[in-house]
């Protein structure tokens, strides 16, 4: 197994995170001081789950709520493609304990929107990040120039 990320990936996931961009940055300030986490779907759409550890610097969902997820967005037809979770006060590098879900889940995209952006991580032998956003659309146009 190669851990090369090729371009068109990682344009694809940001095109990804440029969808969900607005939901997701809406539920960070929802959840605001503690962690967002929800599901984002191919189509860009989110599916909020509960951050059942009501924590700043964690996450947290029972099996339960995820299985009831899964089969929620089976029925409406919608993909998930990864979950998703907030950095209420720092930057969107993973923490130690992202790191280890990222390994037990190996080749899964997990996205976290920071302060400083959104970015997309996986762990494929080691950590890799697959791309990022910025916070607002503006600041990618400005990018772009
Ligand atoms: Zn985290």
């Amino acid at each position: 197994m190669t851990s090369t990320v090729d371009t068109a990936t990682t344009e694809a996931i940001e095109v990804l995170m440029a969808a969900g961009r607005a939901d997701m940055i809406r539920h960070r300030n929802e959840a605001y001081p503690e962690e967002a986490v929800g599901i984002i779907c191919a189509d860009g759409s989110t599916y909020p789950l509960i951050n059942q550890a009501r924590s700043a610097h964690r996450f947290e969902v029972s099996q339960v709520f995820v299985v009831e997820a899964i089969k929620a967005l089976n029925e409406a037809k919608r993909f998930p493609v990864a979950v998703y979770h907030s950095h209420p006060e720092s930057s969107s590098g993973p923490s130690a304990r992202d790191v280890s879900l990222m390994q037990a889940m190996n080749g899964a995209l997990s996205i976290i929107v920071g302060i400083d952006g959104i970015t997309g991580w996986a762990w494929d032998g080691e950590l890799i990040s697959m791309g990022w956003i910025s916070l607002t659309v503006e600041d990618d146009e400005e990018e772009e120039e």
